[in-house]
């Protein structure tokens, strides 16, 4: 590979960087400070607090979700909404290969197994016309229930993941889980902000679930939250992040084994601070992805990933898609990127290639294999765009 293809793409993320940069580091310039420090002053750190409550509100507000139950994070919510939704041990839970481990991990807490499909290479997300014709050709219905022909487990439920922010196409994956009765739970947590059709990711399915990690667009330190516009379902979901504990004056009386999920009071406080600058926050990563599509545009073999057709993209975290498609060459740009300070990742490992997941059932994934080839994540933190105003 030429050396000067590889200078070029260190020039046109340093260009926008305006030098050396991470890949994301949380910003706190609101009232951050002032809430968290009313916690410690007036003992409420928690789990019950009226800022646990406000971010729910909050979220419920900003998304258009009816119910939303915080969490402790990302993964629990994801945990516990499988829960709810029926997933049972020795089930197959259909999971995206290309995701963050965590929600394959989720299907593995509650004693089912992933399955693994594709990802379109426009959305990076679960790809609806694929999944359809994959079911048609893999589920068997046996006494009232869709079963893997194959393996022979249930198939229980479908989670969609929005890849960098970026909206999947949801509608089409909850039609899919309407006709064939199995629930879809939405994995936002990259997406706090991202809308298809003017609808906020997250509410399309029976339940979404949100991140407030670190390394996320709004974080709380860690944390999580569901979404749902199902009564039924939110008090479910409270009930048993909370250690399903029936409500008393006195007594201790919990109904099942519950979970203590419950997202704490002081990180609560720093999510409705947090939340507070989120259309800043978006304003601004916006900015940054159209002056990296700039810098991109004139380099030929590579792109900047864009928001999908009728969607509007919180951008996240960019990503650069190479032309070539050999591990080795996007290797080189990542080592040149890092020895000169610019923090690049790659995408995450597929899931199906771990070594915990190498015998769930996969289906085709060549998209998947392509893209993990392709992407490369370059900085896009909230503090980028000021460093060079
Ligand atoms: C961050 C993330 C999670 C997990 O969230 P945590 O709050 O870190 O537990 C789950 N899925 C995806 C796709 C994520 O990016």
């Amino acid at each position: 590979m030429s050396g000067s293809f590889v200078e070029s793409i260190v020039k046109a993320i340093t260009t926008v960087t305006d030098g050396p940069c991470v890949l994301h580091e949380p910003v706190f310039r609101g009232r951050e400070l002032k809430y968290v420090t009313e916690c410690i002053e007036t003992g409420w750190v928690s789990s019950v607090g009226s800022y646990v409550d406000r971010i729910e509100q909050d979220l419920s507000a900003y998304t258009g979700a009816k119910h939303v139950v915080a969490t402790v994070n990302g993964t629990s919510a994801l945990h516990v909404a499988l829960v709810v939704a029926g997933v049972k041990p020795a089930d197959e839970v259909i999971v995206p290969a290309l995701s963050f481990v965590a929600t394959a991990n989720a299907v593995t807490y509650c004693g089912a197994t992933p399955h693994f499909v594709d990802v379109e290479t426009e959305t990076m997300g679960m790809d609806a016309d694929q999944l359809l014709s994959h079911l048609e050709g893999t589920l068997e219905s046996v006494s009232g229930q869709w079963r893997n022909r194959t393996t022979g487990s249930r198939v229980a439920a479908i989670v969609p993941m929005h890849t960098f922010g970026h909206p999947c196409d949801i509608e089409g994956i909850v039609e899919i889980g309407q006709k064939y009765q199995i629930p879809v739970v939405e994995d936002a947590a990259e997406s706090l902000g991202s809308f298809r059709n003017g609808q906020h990711t997250g509410t399309f399915a029976q339940m979404g679930v949100l991140s407030f990690n670190g390394n996320k667009i709004v974080t709380s330190g860690g944390g999580g939250a569901i979404l749902t516009n199902d009564s039924v379902l939110a008090k479910r979901l409270k009930h048993l992040t909370t250690t399903a504990k029936v409500s008393h004056r006195w007594e201790y009386v919990h109904d099942q084994a519950g979970f203590n999920y419950r997202m704490p009071n002081l990180n609560a406080a720093l999510a409705c601070a947090q939340l507070e600058q989120l259309e800043g926050f978006i304003r601004v990563k916006r900015e940054t992805a159209e002056r990296y599509s700039r810098a991109f545009a004139a380099i030929d073999g590579v792109s900047l990933v864009h928001e999908p057709n009728n969607c509007m993209s919180n951008y996240w975290l960019n990503a650069i898609r190479l032309d070539d498609t050999t591990e080795s060459f996007r290797n080189e740009i990542l080592a040149a990127t890092n020895d000169s300070g610019v923090m690049t990742r790659p995408c995450w490992t597929p899931i199906n290639r771990l070594p915990m997941y190498q015998s769930c059932y996969t289906c085709n994934l060549d998209n998947t294999d392509t893209l993990f080839e392709q992407l490369i994540n370059i900085p896009s933190g909230v503090g980028i765009s000021q460093a060079s105003e």
